[in-house]
């Protein structure tokens, strides 16, 4: 007779963590969180712009950034020169972000077969042009096929005094916030190329139509590293008490410098400095202009806090502006609105796993 099995046990599978779930920064956290340090040199391993490392009297500054075609740049719209140039700035102003000067590089490429030696030569073009501006050496690289597409990893050291370095950590309750620059118009310059490209698409006999837009385009596609802010605190006497890039947008980098400080902040929106023409575009696209600067990313400018005592030092200095301050970690992460509306910043910024148009690419 037939005898009816029992049914055999669905085996129960692990859930797995998906790498959305987790967001960079929990992706970091979590595979570095077994990583130890073997040398007592090491003064800073991960967490903050770059690594320090003990040099005696000097520290030797070490970072690297991955840029990933599809996610990070779009070659519909992105020259190959200036491909190249941005891969060197992004690393170099991680090292203006440790209030470093950056020293050498090496360079590592991941190279599809659909390129060509020529447009290989204008990314390097780019490359050395980024060098010779920022007295940066070359000294090596790795150089390899890949299936699809381009993908660059730029590795950079930077040197300075061990009591020079600024980190991540440093800001105290009472500190001022301040920012170089402005901000939102290299996302905007990314709203533009975008529309363009789309309209390229839909009629490939249409000339995109970039003119108008020089500063917001060339903020996104050949951003400049902030290494003069260095010499200019010097002159002033006023050394921040913390500092980042603004890499991913002005609120993630406030939160990580609260987090690393262990302290909260006051942020007042309509201090945030936003170029005149990059408010009114932002306002076509639909924006408010102050989420360009929270959540656009990309503008390298610096984002630091002093002591409240070097006020004076630093309220006149053009092309620094003083955007709140520093509180006690029970305050929370406030930006004040101009109509006096408290709202709690949170980071909806670009975290480095969006695609060029914003998805989230995982
Ligand atoms: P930045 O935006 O300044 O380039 P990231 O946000 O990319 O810095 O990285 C934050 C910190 O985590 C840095 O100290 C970086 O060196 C470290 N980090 C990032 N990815 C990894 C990884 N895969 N393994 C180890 N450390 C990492
Ligand atoms: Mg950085």
């Amino acid at each position: 007779m037939y005898e009816k099995k029992d049914k055999k046990p669905v085996e129960s599978k692990p859930k797995l963590t998906t790498l959305a779930e987790l967001g960079e920064f929990g992706l970091i956290d979590r595979l570095t969180r077994n990583v130890r340090h073997h040398h007592p040199e090491t003064i800073k391993g991960i967490g903050d712009d770059a690594a320090v490392i003990d040099m005696g009297d000097k520290v030797m500054l070490l970072s690297t950034d991955l840029l990933v075609e599809g996610i990070h740049f779009d070659l519909t719209y992105m020259p190959f020169k200036h491909l190249g140039y941005k891969a060197a700035v992004v690393n170099i102003s991680d090292i203006a972000a440790m209030n470093g000067i950056p020293r050498h590089m090496t360079v590592s490429m991941a190279v599809s077969s659909k390129f060509s030696a020529e447009a290989l030569d204008e990314l390097y073009a780019g490359i050395i042009m980024a060098c010779e501006k920022y007295k940066v050496d070359l000294v090596g690289g790795d150089t390899c096929s890949n299936v699809k597409g381009l993908a660059i990893s730029v590795t950079i050291t930077g040197e300075a005094k061990k009591d020079e370095v600024v980190y991540r950590s440093g800001a105290r309750s009472g500190d001022l916030l301040c920012v170089t620059g402005d901000l939102g118009s290299a996302y905007i310059g990314l709203l533009v190329l975008e529309r363009e490209k789309s309209v390229f698409q839909v009629d490939p006999n249409m000339q995109p139509e970039l003119s108008g837009y020089d500063y917001q385009i060339g903020r996104q596609l050949r951003p400049e590293a902030r290494t003069d802010i260095r010499n200019l605190l010097l002159g002033t006497g006023v050394k921040p008490t913390s500092m980042i890039d603004v890499s991913d947008g002005l609120a993630s980098e406030i939160l990580h410098i609260c987090k690393q400080s262990g302290v909260g902040c006051k942020l007042f929106e309509g201090k945030i400095p936003i170029e005149e023409y990059t408010r009114e575009l932002a306002k076509e696209f639909k924006i408010i202009p102050s989420v360009a600067a929270l959540s656009g990313g990309e503008d390298y400018e610096l984002l630091f806090t002093v002591k409240q005592e070097d006020y004076e030092k630093i309220k006149d200095i053009t092309g620094i502006t003083i955007i709140g301050h520093m509180t006690s970690s029970t305050e929370g992460k406030t930006m004040v609105t101009p109509d006096g509306k408290f709202i709690p910043i949170t980071a909806q910024g670009w975290d480095g796993m969006k695609d060029t148009k914003g998805n989230v690419a995982l």
